[in-house]
């Protein structure tokens, strides 16, 4: 039989949900806005679950290495509790991780010009009260915790995070961990916050060889430029950016502005199937290459040390998959596949229970979001 040997596939941008969009209840959306809000319906499952399934998923498609946005609503001790259960399901996973600690504080959903009373439910409002000085010390508790994954931190949008809290991040950033952040997924984040969020990064110190930047759908070419002058890397997610509403990124002005980039599918594909989906924007070589060189450019991961075997010329059908010198998947199955398998049944159970609850969140959000995508419109123009 004649069979195609890769490296280790790299998904640049993940937030490792198990369950899929829609699943959860989440079809096509108009906007960014309309999906991000919509978000906040799902179910929620197990921690360590979660994380376990996600990345054993992503190893069963070739994926050998991930950087994910973790970020949760809340305090340090939440934000704490939360973090140690994802690491302990990635770590048992096996893949290779890029864990971005990622933090917000201000107009997750309203922008910061937003003045009156919210369109949205009350049960909507994010919890904050993490500080920058905490995530620091949550970033090194988690580096001594486990030295075999590799950690950063960011901002999950720069428009979401105050100046003090950029400031902070800024000053944690000198020591020279990842960074990572969404960038301009939609044309509204623009003018979200006052400044735009591209400059809002750079004025920070955040902005340089180390950082990546999810999605950047609405860069215009000054701002592509800008991430190739700064030698900063780009994430491209077309998966994602069609069913959330996003837009279309135009790769071949990334390719002319000379920035490099790597591929993510933003845990929003109902199967993972890495090359199909990135052969949504661009050619099957761009694609090949922006899963292994562009990928590792974004994450520093080492994944040209993993080997990946498959069973069709189109890299849709994974036979085995070989991480740091372990065989993780053999004859398509995983190797630990019951752990696997309890932890995606517990998940489905979680699912099917909440899901009258998760059905009457979902028809709340519908009531208000006509309301809400007007009052976008009116204090953004
Ligand atoms: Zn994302």
């Amino acid at each position: 039989m004649v069979v195609f040997e890769t490296s280790g596939f790299i998904d640049s941008h993940s937030h490792l949900r198990a369950s899929s969009l829609s699943s959860q209840g989440i079809g096509q959306c108009e906007n960014l806005e309309e999906a991000l809000i919509r978000f906040s319906a799902m179910t929620a499952v197990d921690p360590y679950d979660e994380a376990l399934v996600a990345c054993s998923e992503l190893i069963l498609g070739g994926v050998t290495g991930v950087q994910f946005m973790f970020h949760v609503f809340g305090d340090k001790e939440q934000y704490q509790r939360q973090l140690a259960e994802v690491l302990r399901g990635v770590y048992d996973s096996g893949i290779r991780a890029l864990a971005i600690l990622g933090v917000t504080d201000q107009a997750e959903y309203l922008p910061t010009s937003f003045s009156g009373q919210s369109p949205l439910p009350k049960w909507t409002e994010p919890a904050r009260g993490l500080s920058g000085t905490e995530l620091g010390e949550i970033y090194e508790w988690a580096k001594s915790h486990y030295p075999s994954l590799e950690f950063g931190i960011g901002p999950v949008g720069p428009q979401w995070c105050s100046d003090g809290l950029m400031e902070e991040l800024g000053e944690l950033a000198a020591e020279g961990m990842r960074i990572h952040s969404h960038l301009l997924e939609s044309p509204r984040q623009r003018k979200w916050e006052s400044e735009n969020p591209l400059d809002r990064l750079d004025r920070f110190g955040l902005l340089g060889p180390k950082t990546s930047l999810a999605h950047c759908v609405w860069c215009n070419d000054q701002e592509l430029n800008t991430l190739a002058e700064k030698g900063a890397q780009s994430v491209t997610c077309p998966g994602s950016n069609r069913i959330l509403g996003a837009g279309k990124a135009n790769i071949e002005a990334w390719s002319e502005s000379g920035v490099q980039f790597g591929f993510g599918l933003d845990s929003s594909a109902e199967e993972i199937l890495p090359i199909e989906i990135a052969e949504l924007a661009m050619d099957r070589d761009s694609a090949l290459e922006a899963l292994t060189s562009g990928g590792r450019s974004c994450t520093d991961l080492e994944t040209h040390l993993d080997t990946v075997t498959w069973a069709d010329e189109e890299l849709t059908r994974c036979l085995e998959v070989w991480i740091d010198g372990k065989e993780m998947v053999s004859e398509g199955a995983l190797q630990d596949a019951e752990k696997y398998q309890a932890a995606k049944e517990r998940i489905s159970h979680t699912l099917f229970e909440d899901r009258a609850n998760r059905e009457g969140r979902i028809a709340e959000l519908d009531r208000a979001m006509p309301n809400y995508q007007r009052e976008l419109d009116s204090c953004l123009g």
